[in-house]
């Protein structure tokens, strides 16, 4: 078993979504300190971050390579509107603003 990723509190529910694509390419993983959310407060802070582990040594580059490609792919998503500059989330497929399309 390897570790693949340690999420941060802000990012922990990415840690169940990134789990099921990796299972969706066959890499088999599990979340590990999870469970222990129920617990904050009462163990150290640091302790408490999910870590995403993956089961195969073998596999290991190609989940990183997987898991490194959605994060690409995630940040590649938010947009600029080249109609007023507004910053933009990659769910919006034209400006909230004033209407331009995302591939204007
Ligand atoms: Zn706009």
């Amino acid at each position: 078993m390897k570790k693949l990723h340690t999420f941060t509190l802000a990012d922990r529910a990415e840690a169940g979504l990134l789990k099921e694509l990796l299972e969706r390419e066959g890499v088999a993983c599990l979340i590990r300190n999870e469970q222990l959310f129920a617990a904050l407060g009462e163990i150290p802070f640091l302790e408490c971050f999910p870590e995403l582990w993956v089961v195969d040594d073998e596999v290991w580059p190609r989940a990183k390579a997987l898991l490194e490609n959605w994060f690409k792919k995630e940040e590649a998503a938010a947009w600029r509107c080249a109609g007023c500059g507004e910053d933009l989330e990659g769910q919006f497929g034209s400006c909230w603003r004033c209407g331009t399309s995302r591939n204007a």
